[in-house]
């Protein structure tokens, strides 16, 4: 099976120029100015951007949480993904309290197991290394491609750990060469802040943003770089949201340490005000962290320009208004914490990033997905346009005008973050391993499709064999 894509413009992190592109089987193999080849099948991509399928390093899928469960499972979130031009993400894999990281990684690659449509791999979520035996098996987990630790420093009583938590989690990584990731707030401030809410008789949605103030997201960033640092361990900060922990990070890069940071497509468009619609619309926006005053939305444009943050991921988890963000009716800390985004990731960057010419084309590319791919082991078979890279492609019509809805998107949930919003510029055919995945307003391709990616331990590339691993 080969694919000839023709005359479209080629646009990777680093390269714009009009070429074809030639893919033979999974990967691409040729590249060049009016190839010479037959091919199965051509693609015109005349007047359109040729894109690497795109990373997400950061989704909840099927994942219990908040006394539900998220609304997308394996094969919806994908669908989602696969419309908006995201062909390969990594998802975080939960340890339950007392669980083995064995077991957990049982259940989650049992979510995926014929569901898959894009290729995905899991970050490790560690919550509790209090049984004998725990830090021994996290160390074995990068040489069987899970290369990403993340910890929660929010959630108390449910997914926070504590700061020996942590830092043991940090000296394990500094040995085994796994990333990372920590989701910053200081969990033991935001309890007290609540419950303080709460007994004051302040139940509403945007509560649940006075409850967590920009400054322990700031406070839990500063610290989780400098225990990182004690540690000798690289580290990656996930939904940065605001000024107070833009500033650790840039100020952390700038000494020239292993800190990156990661922030949201959402944080760009929704601000604290949302929360405040009446009629408990505000739900829709309850995540965490919370929608922050608007100036801050500068703020992050100037730190995805200036690389201070090197990605743009969705933190999609989904929960539909009507049924489960309404769990909290009555108290916003019992309003499931998550909100979708799959499949409006690069609609609305290159809406709102690169048509304003707020960042290029190129660094566009950059942070939806070669920085994803090479800071999680993926790079260079996904995350680029090369020779024996993985043909996943993205054919974007640049000129295509769309209404962003919730009752036109793949995702299960009931709302968009987006709705109503116009923007000229949408995915139009989309390609797996040389598979066409999507094409229009088709999904092409069956569950399945989508397989489990063993990443490379980080700083170092993923080549060599291609092993499907199963549960
Ligand atoms: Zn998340």
């Amino acid at each position: 099976m080969s694919v000839l894509i023709k005359g479209g413009r080629i646009v990777t992190a680093a390269d714009d120029y009009v070429g074809d592109v030639f893919v033979d089987g999974e990967r691409i193999s040729l590249l060049g100015e009016s190839l010479d080849v037959t091919a199965d099948t051509v693609v015109d991509a005349t007047g359109k951007l040729v894109l690497p399928g795109l990373v997400d390093p950061h989704t909840h899928l099927d994942m219990p949480f908040g006394g539900t469960t998220t609304i997308d499972d394996v094969t919806s979130g994908h669908t989602a993904a696969a419309f908006g031009g995201t062909t390969c993400h990594v998802d975080f894999c939960i340890q339950a309290h007392g669980q083995t990281f064995a077991e957990a990684l049982g259940d989650w690659h049992a979510k995926r197991d014929g569901k898959a449509i894009i290729d995905m791999g899991f970050h490790i979520a560690v919550t509790d290394l209090s049984e004998p035996g725990r830090l021994e098996e996290l160390a074995t987990l990068p040489a069987q491609g899970i290369t990403s630790y993340k910890l929660f420093m929010a959630y108390k009583g449910a997914l926070m750990v504590d700061d020996e938590t942590l830092f043991r989690t940090m000296e394990v990584a500094a040995n085994t060469g796994a990333l990372v990731m920590v989701h910053a707030e200081n969990g033991d401030a935001i309890d007290v802040l609540v419950k303080e809410a709460l007994a004051a008789g302040n139940t509403a949605p945007h509560f649940h943003a006075l409850t967590r103030p920009p400054e322990t997201e700031g406070e839990a960033t500063n610290r989780a770089i400098q225990l990182a640092r004690v540690a000798g361990a690289p580290l990656y900060v996930v939904h940065v949201s605001c000024k107070e922990s833009v500033e650790p990070i840039q100020l952390a890069r700038e000494k020239g340490w292993d800190v990156w940071g990661e922030t949201c497509t959402q944080y760009f468009f929704v601000d604290y005000s949302f929360l405040e619609r009446p009629n408990f619309e505000g739900a829709k926006y309850v995540y965490t962290p919370p929608p922050r005053a608007k100036e801050n939305q500068d703020v992050l444009w100037n730190a995805v320009r200036t690389d201070t943050l090197s990605a743009i991921s969705t933190d999609h988890c989904a929960f539909l208004w009507d049924g489960q963000k309404t769990l909290g009716k009555d108290d916003f800390s019992k309003i499931p914490n998550g909100g979708p985004g799959l499949e409006n990731r690069l609609q609305m960057i290159h809406e709102f990033g690169a048509r304003t010419g707020r960042i290029s084309l190129n660094r566009m590319v950059e942070l939806l997905a070669t920085n994803p791919a090479k800071l999680f082991g993926l790079y260079p078979r996904k995350g680029t346009i090369a020779v024996g890279s993985d043909a996943d492609i993205v054919v974007f019509d640049p000129e295509k005008k769309v209404t962003i809805s919730a009752k036109t998107q793949h995702s299960k949930v009931d709302y968009n973050l987006y709705e109503g919003t116009e923007v000229t510029g949408t995915p139009e055919t989309v390609l797996l391993r040389g598979q066409v995945l999507v094409d229009g307003d088709e999904l092409v391709a069956e569950p399945g499709i989508g397989q489990f990616v063993r990443r490379a331990k980080f700083g170092e590339e993923l080549r060599g064999a291609r092993v499907e691993l199963t549960a």
